[in-house]
């Protein structure tokens, strides 16, 4: 499947500037495997399957656990130590910054979902792979036998700055939709306790799926990035055990088995003048709490200061250019 290469990552980094040829290969249990172009790769079982799932990681290139989880998956798939039993579309988003070691190397491709790298140069290598994908995400779902009732994506990332939740997801914002019970019973089976429910639609390739293909999709932040090889992938077993159990075509729990604490947004943090003045220290990590009344930013009389309950910081990040976001500020729904 792999040519020379040893593993789906190593055929991805070696082919990021190639035309890939579609590989083909049927597996013992009558699983066809299907190399679709570097770093994208299907699996679809002969049975009948009633999900779609897609698995992506490396939108980010230097987030690197996850691209070793995905590696395994489908070594293990290949291997057939792994059960597939639903239909998977593979995806390791951004070869090029994850030869470099960097999280991309001229856009964000986590920007340039949902349409919007239209509004970029398309001569660029990261736009017109966000382009690739989503081709190939629709595809994957247009071709969906009838059996298929549900639709889940799970995009998987590491963060930068450290966070006080190690893990957490992020719910793309549909107009009217509700987090169903049956995710959260996923996000604890990945020992993941916190979601951030957005609230507003966005450019994530989480958004996309959810936005255009209804699919139930998270961005799932799992740690802190490390180059390959340096993972203690121990960290990851959660996320992995709850992907291998889709993948094989074990149904969701219905409810969760423990806690999952639901986030929103109760204030979007602008850098509004030259004048403005953060209050949160650069090293903050993700979810610290700030007590009611604790003054958060104020440029001139204007201000922010935390409401009557406690709120949470996420992304802070005061050194970007006046207009621009510097974080956000949450609260637990209760
Ligand atoms: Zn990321």
């Amino acid at each position: 499947m792999f040519g020379p290469h040893a593993d789906f990552l190593q055929h991805t980094l070696a082919t990021a500037d190639d035309a890939v040829t579609p590989e083909f290969s049927v597996l013992s249990a009558g699983t066809e495997v299907t190399l679709l172009d570097c770093g994208v790769l299907r699996v679809e079982p002969n049975t009948a399957c009633d999900t779609s799932l897609v698995i992506s990681c490396a939108v980010h290139g230097n987030e690197t656990a996850p691209i070793e989880l995905v590696r395994d998956m489908v070594r293990d798939i290949l291997d057939e130590e792994q059960k597939a039993g639903q239909r998977v579309l593979f995806v390791m988003g951004n070869p090029w910054s994850m030869n470099i070691a960097r999280r991309f190397t001229d856009v964000n491709m986590n920007r340039l979902f949902a349409g919007d790298w239209q509004q970029y140069d398309t001569s660029l290598k990261e736009v017109k792979r966000a382009a690739k994908l989503e081709a190939y995400v629709a595809n994957f779902f247009a071709e969906e036998p009838v059996t298929v009732k549900q639709r889940f994506h799970y995009d998987l990332h590491t963060a930068i700055r450290a966070s006080k939740r190690e893990r957490f997801g992020i719910y793309p914002f549909v107009e009217g939709r509700q987090l169903p019970d049956n995710q959260k019973a996923f996000l604890a089976r990945a020992d993941i306790d916190a979601v951030l429910l957005q609230q507003q639609e966005a450019n994530t390739f989480s958004s996309f799926s959810s936005l255009r293909y209804g699919a139930e999709s998270f961005t799932l932040e799992l740690g802190s990035v490390k180059p390959f090889g340096e993972n203690d992938l121990s960290r990851y077993r959660g996320i992995d055990f709850a992907l291998r159990e889709l993948i094989a075509g074990e149904p969701l729990p219905e409810q969760p088995k423990r806690p999952v604490t639901e986030f929103e947004v109760c204030h979007t943090i602008d850098v509004t003048s030259d004048q403005w003045e953060f209050f949160i220290p650069d090293d903050a990590l993700n979810f610290t709490e700030y007590a009611p009344g604790t003054l958060i930013w104020r440029d001139g009389s204007q201000e922010y200061r935390v409401g009557t309950e406690p709120e949470y910081i996420v992304f802070p990040n005061p050194k970007v250019p006046v207009g621009e976001r510097a974080g956000l500020m949450l609260k637990a729904r209760t």
